[in-house]
């Protein structure tokens, strides 16, 4: 018994054969029992298609008559269950007055025995017994008795033995479950864009996010945001920001989780402006891990303080901001950038995660250094 795989998805081996027979074995005898001296001739009704290897192994076992009947109901879309259930092949034979057995390849929330169930005493059924190969005990919500069950199996996908995926893998005498090693969670890339206010993070992110299918995550242009719609949010950070200094953690934080939980369609994200303090960083670091994600790596771009200077200077007199225009309030940012911001390079080094590149010459060069660095992940 080797792995399959069926569509997309490999199976690993699970209950053999062997096992599948003597479970089997042990509602035949139970059934047995129960129906042998009856004068009335119960119906076996099968379940289709899962339950077809199941009813004829089984009827291979009993030895009082019965009548065969089969229905067919759906609810299952893939691996999941969807809750409704449909008759896809109704009833042939009359089941008023009749005692009815169903045989079930497998109850799993219960939503499809618990329709059954309530169709067929509809119908007229004077008693009803369910008689299931698989159980998952753990799924089921149902409040129907469940007579005869066979075999008790964890919360998992399971194929084989007239079960399927997507229509595949009924054929397989042993059952195999989805084998979860097989299945490779796809994970996103987060670069942190670091460096002095001015050293050009903004400018070099638009390219880099295009190259490499990101998601440009600017805190600064986020809070801008809030500010330029009047929120509370905006109004909360506008003080702080126009006199240099750094908004609550909480406000940031919040904003980044948000977007990493609400942007779809990229390869990653380029984190611009954030961290900005330790506690940023940590936290970050919690966000990403309940995600099962990590910091992919730290881009710092590193100029010297008078380009900081110039840098902020010639860019007030383009975009206008109001945090650019005074000398006071760029002094104290550079101050709040040593103080608060800084630390993460040490943060970062020991992480392994840091990588410095001279932030200094044309925006060409700068950007064929970030490039270059960037592709290597
Ligand atoms: P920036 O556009 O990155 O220069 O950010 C402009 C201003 O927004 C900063 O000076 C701070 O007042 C505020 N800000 C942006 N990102 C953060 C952050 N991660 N933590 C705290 N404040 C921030």
């Amino acid at each position: 018994m080797g792995k399959i795989t069926l569509h997309d998805k490999t199976f690993k081996p699970f209950i053999s054969y062997s096992e599948i027979e003597k479970a089997i074995g042990q509602v035949a005898d139970k059934l047995n029992k129960d129906f042998e001296n009856s004068d009335d001739i119960p119906i076996l009704l099968c379940t289709l298609n899962g339950a077809i290897m199941f009813t004829s192994e089984l009827m291979k076992r009993l030895n009082f008559i019965s009548e065969l009947v089969t229905i067919k109901l759906s609810s299952y879309s893939g691996t999941e269950s969807t809750g409704q259930v449909s008759q896809v092949i109704g009833l042939t034979t009359d089941v008023k007055d009749r005692r009815v057995i169903v045989v079930e390849d497998i109850v799993d929330t219960g939503t499809t025995i618990v329709a059954l169930k309530q169709f067929l005493q509809a119908q007229g059924a004077r008693e009803i017994r369910i008689c299931t190969l698989l159980l998952k005990p753990d799924s089921y919500h149902g409040n129907v008795k469940l007579d005869y069950v066979a075999m008790e199996i964890p919360n998992d996908f399971i194929v084989g033995f007239g079960l399927d995926y997507d229509n595949l893998g009924r054929s397989f005498k042993d059952i195999y479950v989805l084998d979860s090693d097989s299945i490779q969670k796809k994970h996103m890339k987060y670069f942190i864009l670091f460096g002095p206010p001015g050293a050009g993070k903004g400018t070099q992110a638009s390219a880099m996010v295009e190259n490499f299918h990101l998601c440009h995550l600017s805190t600064g242009d986020l809070l801008r945001k809030e500010m330029a719609a009047g929120s509370e949010l905006g109004l909360k950070a506008k003080a702080l920001i126009n006199a240099g200094e750094l908004v609550p953690d909480e406000i940031v934080e919040g904003m980044i989780e948000n977007q990493f939980n609400t942007v779809t369609g990229v390869d990653g994200f380029l984190l611009d402006g954030f961290p900005r303090t330790i506690a940023q960083a940590e936290a970050l670091n919690g966000i990403l891990a309940k995600k099962g994600e990590e910091v992919t790596s730290v881009v710092s771009l590193m100029i010297p303080d008078e380009m900081i200077k110039e840098r902020i200077s010639h860019r007030a007199a383009i975009e206008g901001r109001a945090d650019d225009a005074n000398e006071e309030v760029i002094a104290n940012r550079i101050r709040t950038y040593h103080d608060k911001t800084e630390p993460l390079i040490a943060f970062y080094k020991g992480a392994g995660k840091y990588n410095e590149i001279d932030g200094t010459g044309t925006i060409e060069e700068v950007r064929g250094r970030i490039a270059d660095l960037m592709s290597k992940y």
